[in-house]
Formats: structure tokens, C-alpha cells, sequence
């Protein structure tokens, strides 16, 4: 049985192609009986999500992805779950990081103009339909309009990913501040993706017991990025640490993403899932009729 349950996505108001309403209706349409929308730095696109997951019936759990930095510059994606994104701690925090986004993508536009590749900023921001989410992906979409590479995956590859002649480093906001905003929205804090970190193992332990020391409640076990095996490794890591396990496509758009919505296994046995903590009720955890 798939896995109906998909707690990580995004829509326009980051870096996905899809409205609110439409990745809402494509999760319906896919089988998905909850889905969270958790846009980069971002809650704008909540409120439609939600009035679209009532008209076709599915539970919209509201989320939010928070680009955080652990030591010496490793980017830490922290999702948060289940988030009252009326919450002033939230808001004001992610305005912060917003800034600090659009100031990212100044640097970025002058690392590529170095690299023979001019006009990227006004290139960026026609992809960048929430003008207060301007990322990495949005540069990547015109690196392939302007025919510099076949895909996202070769943009990143080749200029914008780490190491690359073009990674603009950038200092986040500590993981504690972003669990602190999350839990004082109610919400889960989960470590997204962890497989997709560059870290060994005795790294991860300590990145795991500071998420949790701080607050953290679950590990992204299964999840788009992820190999069966690493699915595996992350349920044991959840449970050394005492932590829930959450499951997520990441889907960013039909074209681009490798995993479709809902398009996940199962979660390992053992497990504790995080939507238990949710309240997700029966009706949300049945596949739908
Ligand atoms: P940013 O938050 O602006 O640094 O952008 C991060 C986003 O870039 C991620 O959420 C992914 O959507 C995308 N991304 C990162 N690495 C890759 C990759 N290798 N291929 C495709 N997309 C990627
Ligand atoms: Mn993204
Ligand atoms: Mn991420
Ligand atoms: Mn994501």
C-alpha cells in the first residue's frame, strides 16, 4: 500500500511550478489523503492550500521549510509541522530570512556575470512568482532557458550547487532559532532530508542529539531524496534518538521532481509517525475510496 500521507511540498510561493490549488488538487487527484505545504521560508500560499484541500477533502497539515545553517556553513533544511501561521515569532522570523534571500541572489547574480552569464537576477525573478522567495531554483530554471544546461539537475551541477564556480555561501539562521519558531507556532520541528547532508556518522549523531537537545521532534525517514536503504538508516536514527519519523515527496513540479506526490512507500516498521503527533484522524490515514 503507498504511503497516503505526504508531508513535504512546495508551490509557487517558493520554489514549486504549481499554485497552491493545483498542487492541492494533483495531491487529490494522486491519492494523498494529507498533505503539508511546506514552501522555503514561506506560509503565504497556506491559505489557498487550505480552502483548495477542503474542496477536494484531503487534510492539509500547514508546514513551512526553514533554511538553517549548522557549523561551519552546512545548510540544514528544518520542516516544520502543523504551524499556526498566524504566529508573530514565526512571521517575523521568516521576514528575516527573506532579506537575507534577496541579498543571496544579488551575490549570485554577480558570481555567474563572472562566469560569462549576465542578466541572471531579472532572469531569476520572472521565475520567482513570490517576489519575497527568490532561490537557487529560480536561477537554475534560466540557466536552462538560456540554454546554458539541459536541466535543473545540470544547473546545479555545474554553477549553483556546492563547490561550484558559482555557490554564493550564506549564513542562515542557527537550528535552535528555527526550532524555537516553529515550536512557538505549535508546531513539529523535523530534519528534512538528512541522507542529503554530507556528513559521516559521527556527525550526524551530533547534528541529531543538537536538534533534539534544542527541541526537535522527528527525522524526515522516508522521503523523496532518499534511497530504501537510507530510508533504514533514518528509522534507526529516529529511533536511537527517541524522535518520530515523517514522510515527504519534496515534489517541486511535474517536470523537475524525481518523486511524485504521495509517490513514497510505507514507513519502515517500528517507526513512530510523526502525524500521530498531528492528530491526523483515521479518515486521513485511509486511502481514499
Ligand atoms: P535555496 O534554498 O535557494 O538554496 O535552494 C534550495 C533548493 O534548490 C532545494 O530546495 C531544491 O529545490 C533545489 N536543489 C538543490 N540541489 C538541487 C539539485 N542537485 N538538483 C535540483 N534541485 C536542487
Ligand atoms: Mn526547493
Ligand atoms: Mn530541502
Ligand atoms: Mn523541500
Amino acid at each position: 500500500m503507498p504511503q497516503t500521507i505526504d508531508l513535504h511540498s512546495h508551490s509557487t510561493y517558493s520554489d514549486g511550478v504549481l499554485q497552491p490549488a493545483d498542487l492541492v488538487a494533483r495531491a487529490a487527484e494522486m491519492g494523498v489523503t494529507a498533505l503539508a505545504l511546506t514552501d522555503h521560508d514561506e506560509i503565504g500560499g497556506l491559505e489557498e492550500a487550505q480552502a483548495a484541500a477542503d474542496k477536494h477533502g484531503i487534510r492539509l497539515v500547514p508546514g513551512v521549510e526553514i533554511s538553517a545553517t549548522w557549523r561551519a556553513g552546512l545548510t540544514i533544511h528544518i520542516v516544520g509541522l502543523g504551524i499556526d501561521p498566524a504566529n508573530a515569532v514565526l512571521r517575523e522570523g521568516l521576514a528575516s530570512i527573506c532579506a537575507g534571500r534577496e541579498d543571496r541572489a544579488r551575490r549570485m547574480a554577480q558570481a555567474l556575470e563572472v562566469c560569462g552569464i549576465p542578466g541572471a537576477l531579472e532572469g531569476a525573478r520572472k521565475y520567482a512568482e513570490n517576489p519575497r522567495i527568490i532561490g537557487r531554483t529560480h536561477f537554475a530554471r534560466y540557466l536552462v532557458e538560456c540554454g546554458k544546461v539541459k536541466d535543473i539537475h545540470a544547473a546545479f551541477k555545474r554553477y549553483l550547487g556546492g563547490g561550484q564556480p558559482c555557490y554564493v555561501p550564506h549564513e542562515w539562521i542557527s537550528i535552535p532559532e528555527a526550532v524555537r519558531w516553529i515550536t512557538a507556532a505549535g508546531g513539529i520541528a523535523v530534519i528534512a532530508h538528512p541522507g542529503r547532508y554530507p556528513l559521516g556518522s559521527q556527525e550526524m549523531h551530533e547534528l541529531i542529539a543538537e536538534f533534539k537537545a534544542c527541541g526537535g521532534g522527528a527525522l524526515e525517514v522516508v522521503s523523496g531524496s532518499h534511497t530504501p536503504n537510507q530510508y533504514k538508516i533514518y528509522a534507526r536514527y529516529a529511533a536511537e534518538f527517541g524522535l518520530a519519523a515523517s514522510a515527504g515527496s519534496d515534489f517541486h513540479s511535474p517536470q523537475e521532481s524525481r518523486c511524485e506526490l504521495g509517490g513514497l512507500p510505507p514507513l519502515p516498521e517500528g517507526c513512530i509517525p510523526v502525524w500521530r503527533q498531528l492528530g491526523l484522524d483515521a479518515a486521513a490515514l485511509a486511502p481514499a475510496a
